[in-house]
C-alpha cells in the first residue's frame, strides 16, 4: 500500500498537485482541509459558539468520497470555499477535540486503501509512518496571486492586497498554533513551486513516490 502525505500553506498548490497524483497512480485522494471547512460550516449554519460547537461535535458527520464532503449525509463541496468559511476553518482548527475527531476520520479513511491525503499535519500527525512526505510551498506574493488568478476566472472580483494579508494571516495561525502545527518534519521532501509549473512538480514527486516504492 502507498501512502503520499502533501502538506503546505494555503495556495501552495498543494490541491490540484495530490488530485493529479492520485489520478496518474490511480489511488484516493482526500483533502483534509474540507474536512475543517465542513466544522466551520457546521458552526456558521447552527450559530454556535466555540464551545457549543464542541460539545455538539457528536452530531457532526463528516464523510468524504471520491472527492466530495459530506456534512450529515449532505454534499456540501459547493460551500465551504468561500473566504468566510476559509478563515473560520483556520479559528477553529486550534481545538484539538475538533482535531481529534477529524483525524481519526482521516486515519480511518487510509487504513485500508493507498493514498494520497493533503494539508497541513498529515506527515506529522495524521499518517507519521507514511513512506512519501512531501512539503510544498511557495511565497506569500505568489501564492496570493494565483488564488487571484483563480477568482478572476470564476468572474468573482477579489483584491490582491487582501488576498495576501489573509494568506499571511491564515499562515501564522497554522504555524504558530499550540495543536499540530504546520512544520516542515525531517523526514519530507521540500518542494518550492513558485518558479514551477505544475507538470514539474507533479513529475518530481511521481518520480520519488516511484523510487521509493519501487514501482
Ligand atoms: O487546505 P485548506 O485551505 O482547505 O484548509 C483550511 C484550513 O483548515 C487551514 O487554514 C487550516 O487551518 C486547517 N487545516 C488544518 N489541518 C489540516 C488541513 C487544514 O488545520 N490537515
Amino acid at each position: 500500500m502507498i501512502s503520499i502525505a502533501i502538506d503546505g500553506p494555503a495556495g501552495s498548490g498543494k490541491s490540484t498537485i495530490a488530485k493529479l497524483i492520485a489520478e496518474k497512480l490511480d489511488i484516493e485522494y482526500i483533502d483534509t482541509g474540507a474536512m475543517y471547512r465542513a466544522v466551520a460550516l457546521y458552526k456558521k449554519e447552527n450559530n454556535l459558539s466555540l464551545d457549543q460547537l464542541i460539545k455538539n461535535l457528536n452530531n457532526i458527520n463528516i464523510d468524504y468520497k471520491k472527492g466530495k464532503i459530506f456534512l450529515n449525509e449532505k454534499d456540501i463541496s459547493n460551500f465551504i470555499r468561500t473566504e468566510e468559511i476559509s478563515k473560520l476553518a483556520s479559528e477553529i482548527s486550534k481545538n484539538n477535540s475538533v482535531r481529534e475527531k477529524l483525524v481519526d476520520i482521516q486515519r480511518n479513511l487510509s487504513k485500508s486503501k493507498s493514498v494520497v491525503m493533503e494539508g497541513r499535519d498529515i506527515g506529522s500527525v495524521v499518517l507519521p509512518n507514511a513512506n512519501n512526505k512531501f512539503y510544498v510551498d511557495a511565497s506569500p506574493e505568489i501564492r496570493a496571486k494565483r488564488r487571484y488568478e483563480q477568482l478572476k476566472e470564476k468572474g468573482i472580483s477579489a483584491d490582491l492586497k487582501n488576498i495576501e494579508e489573509d494568506i499571511i494571516k491564515r499562515d501564522k495561525n497554522d504555524k504558530t498554533r499550540k495543536n499540530s502545527p504546520l512544520t516542515l518534519v525531517k523526514d519530507a521532501k521540500y518542494i518550492d513551486t513558485s518558479y514551477m509549473s505544475i507538470e514539474n512538480v507533479i513529475d518530481k514527486i511521481i518520480k520519488i513516490v516511484r523510487s521509493n516504492n519501487a514501482l
